[in-house]
């Protein structure tokens, strides 16, 4: 739905206008006195954004239907999924109606349901172009997982339809939304701590060996694509700046990446160097200026980051929920027609990056970036 769909009808503007009158015309008398209707109902709250989620997998049901317990513009309004007993419990204990229940099959027909305003897409990542896609066809604005899809290719294809069918299309950039990194940023480009000198990122995971993530087909590469995407966007978002140059070499667990150390150079003249693994639970971002250093680590669970800087000042923010945050400023851009800090060309620029990197590693080669 658009914000121009949701204007108040000529009859319901009307309506209010009537009843207004009256009430301007008649203070002292109940409205029943004159065989007129009687007070109007309180206007109800405004319209809230209704989210679909597509699979429900372990972010599904760990990390984003418990958020939607306590959004305010966001709620969950259906399912999608190849498992409908799952769905089904899901479903009932969340308050889902069993109509807005869909299998993968069956999912076109969203298009038929004005409960649904939002597809999120949250499926093992060589899936999220064919449903983001399908989703903006059936007129739906489109949040969609990280990293936006395997290809640069996919992603044009995605921001394409996107703009075909006249929907927002944002990525699950949940640190967007999260204070510590939003303060690493500021810090940075405000110079608190003099001019950049050099950047350093490290992300990793250790994946459950069991699972998708990986089988090349479905995750379309290893821990770069999952996890050091992160250092990637920690890098892009505090330099503010995108690199004209990267290199990368990898150590493979079969045709997947399981370390990628990377280095990237910016027009300024800055540099990155980078790490993402499959071996260990890390993460920590580095920045390095000419009056002192600041950083974080953890930087990017989803919980329990910390930040520092070398010159003793606080840098401390409450707990709180990222994909909440991010789902109501996605809802809230819907509801009122703004754009979203997240849209897919951000998407683009990162996978087109990890094509680069992934061909400096395959080649040894320095890439360079228009
Ligand atoms: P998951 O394996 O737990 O869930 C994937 C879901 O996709 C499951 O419901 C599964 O049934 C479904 N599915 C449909 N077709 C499938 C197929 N052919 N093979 C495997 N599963 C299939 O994965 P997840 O950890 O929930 O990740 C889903 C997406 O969310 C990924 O794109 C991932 O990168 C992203 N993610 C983002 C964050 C974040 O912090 N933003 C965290 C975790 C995952």
């Amino acid at each position: 739905m658009t914000h121009r769909d949701r204007r108040p009808s000529r009859r319901a503007l009307l309506a209010g206008v009537a009843a207004g009158g009256a009430a301007l015309a008649l203070p002292r008398r109940p409205a029943r006195a004159f065989g007129l209707p009687a007070a109007p109902p309180p206007p109800a709250p405004a319209r809230r954004i209704g989210f679909a989620l597509v699979g429900i997998g372990k972010l599904t049901q760990k990390q984003l239907i418990p958020a939607l317990r306590t959004t305010r513009v966001a709620r969950l309004t259906a399912l999608v999924s190849g498992h409908a007993d799952k769905a089904k419990r899901v479903a009932a204990a969340e308050g889902v109606p069993e109509r807005n229940i869909y299998s993968y099959e069956t999912f076109d027909r969203i298009v038929d349901n004005p409960d649904v305003d939002v597809v999120y897409v949250v499926l093992p990542n060589s899936m999220h172009a064919e449903y983001t896609i399908r989703a903006l066809r059936a007129g739906k604005h489109v949040y969609c997982e990280k990293p936006m899809a395997v290809t640069p290719a996919e992603c044009e294809q995605m921001i394409a339809a996107a703009r075909k069918a006249v929907r927002q299309l944002g990525i699950g950039y949940r640190l967007h939304f999260e204070p510590y990194n939003q303060e690493l940023i500021r810090i940075a480009r405000e110079r608190e701590l003099g001019a950049l000198k050099f950047i350093a990122a490290t992300a990793g995971t250790v994946p459950d060996p069991n699972q998708w993530r990986l089988d090349k087909k479905l995750s379309g590469g290893g821990s770069m694509v999952d996890i050091g995407i992160y250092a990637l966007q920690a890098v892009r978002t505090v330099t503010g700046e995108e690199p004209v140059s990267v290199s990368a070499r990898a150590t493979m667990w079969k045709d997947i990446d399981e370390t990628l150390a990377f280095s990237m150079t910016f027009p300024s003249g800055l540099l990155a160097s980078c790490v993402s693994t499959y071996a260990a639970h890390v993460s920590r971002v580095d920045v390095a200026a000419t009056a002192g250093n600041f950083g974080l680590e953890p930087a990017l669970y989803y919980h329990g980051i910390k930040g520092f800087r070398s010159d003793g000042k606080p840098f401390a923010f409450a707990d709180m929920d990222q994909f909440a945050a991010e789902m109501d400023d996605f809802a809230v851009c819907v509801r009122d027609g703004k754009a979203t800090r997240v849209p897919g060309e951000e998407g683009l620029r990162d996978v087109r990056i990890i094509d680069a990197l992934y061909r400096s590693a395959a080649t040894g080669r320095d890439i360079k970036l228009g």
